[in-house]
């Protein structure tokens, strides 16, 4: 079977980490600020907190945004996205306002998110669905609009946990002026086993992000002989000196785990366009999808992937709606844009390990038709 997913560790991985181990320091040291130092370069914005996964940095970046104490506070968000994005704003105790997806591109309709923006609303959560950019520009002009009309400007919380490498007008995610969140789970692009990070548009955010992390406590040299005073409690979200030295071992194998994606994404977006029964996504200039997954939509999606799976490829729609989940029943609303591709979503093995045999085999077998 071609798998979907596989975890992406480099071979120099192994001896990093029983280094750091064995080494009498395993907690939050060296290697996490070392780890931040080097994400903040690859990003090309030195703001980056890491945390122990990109849960506790949605959960810790709505907390630090959005979170205001009343019953009224709205959330806007997707939902066709992994239950992490939309849990973390139910964590929160504020509202999940549901946006309806774009059949083109499977991210949020900005159409739709312009209409719904409001008084109530406390924070825009938008994920980069398969890794490919949401239209921040445009997003930013709705704010702007949004800031003439409300007087206040809400802040929009990117969700790159598929967008590792990708980038919107040259800029990597995260240089574009809101806070976003990558994750380092064990089958994103870049793993640290598990763990995350924000990356802050300014200095306030990051140094608040660095202490709410872990309990509010600042850990300078100091702090045992001389302990610092509490001015806003934080959580226990802070990322170990293990994790960070799998990701340090890990950081220049990503950049070549996401460029093989992309190079078997191109071979399917010209070896797929035009087969009968089945459509692309939205491919636009300005940006450059990481493909953390390769979605298409397809008719008849059961007899698709019965047809695959005879042939021994793994295929999946990998997140399911998140609107229709009892917990969350209560949000419910129309979302025609989703209902026309939720049946339909599919993806393929797109990732670094699948070989240009298997990728002539996965073509070959879609084309046959199902
Ligand atoms: C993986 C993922 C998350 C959660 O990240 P973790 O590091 O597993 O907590 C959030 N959102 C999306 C879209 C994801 O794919």
């Amino acid at each position: 079977m071609i798998p979907l997913f596989k975890v992406a560790m480099s071979e120099s991985a192994p001896a990093a980490v029983a280094e750091v181990v064995g080494s009498g320091q395993i907690g939050q040291g060296a290697k996490v600020a070392e780890f931040e130092r080097a994400l903040g370069e690859r990003i090309g914005n030195p703001r980056v907190a890491t945390v122990n996964s990109g849960t506790s940095g949605l959960h810790l970046a709505l907390h630090m945004v959005a979170a205001s104490g009343d019953d009224e506070g709205e959330v806007l968000s997707t939902p066709l996205t992994m239950e992490a994005t939309n849990w973390t704003i139910l964590a929160n105790r504020l509202r999940i306002k549901w946006v309806d997806v774009d059949p083109a591109t499977l991210n949020v309709d900005l159409d739709d998110l312009a209409r719904k923006i409001s008084p109530r609303t406390r924070a825009i959560v938008v994920v980069h669905f398969a890794g490919y950019p949401v239209d921040l520009g445009r997003l930013a002009k709705i704010l702007d609009e949004a800031e003439a009309t409300f007087g206040f400007r809400p802040v929009v919380i990117e969700d790159c946990a598929h967008a590792w490498g990708a980038t919107y007008q040259g800029g990597r995610m995260g240089t574009h002026g809101n806070v976003a969140v990558y994750s380092f789970q064990a089958i994103k692009h870049l793993t640290t086993a598990d763990g995350g990070a924000l990356v802050l548009p300014d200095d306030e955010l990051h140094e608040r992000a660095t202490l709410l992390r872990w309990f509010g406590i600042s850990r300078g040299a100091d702090r045992l002989r001389n302990p610092p005073d509490v001015a806003e409690w934080g959580y226990k979200f802070h990322m170990t000196d293990i994790n960070a030295a799998m990701g340090l071992a890990n950081l220049d194998w990503s950049e070549e785990v996401v460029a093989r994606h992309r190079a078997n994404a191109a071979h399917y977006d010209r070896e797929l366009a035009g087969v009968p029964g089945l459509e692309l996504t939205e491919r636009a200039a300005d940006r450059e999808s990481s493909f953390w997954i390769y979605p298409v939509k397809v008719e008849d999606r059961a007899g698709f992937m019965k047809r695959m799976d005879e042939a021994q490829i793994m295929v999946s729609n990998v997140h399911e709606r998140n609107d229709t989940h009892t917990c969350v029943r209560r949000y419910a609303t129309l979302l025609p844009g989703l209902d026309r591709v939720a049946e339909r979503v599919v993806c393929l093995p797109v990732g670094w390990w699948v070989t240009e045999e298997q990728r002539a085999h996965i073509v070959e077998t879609v084309r046959r038709g199902w």
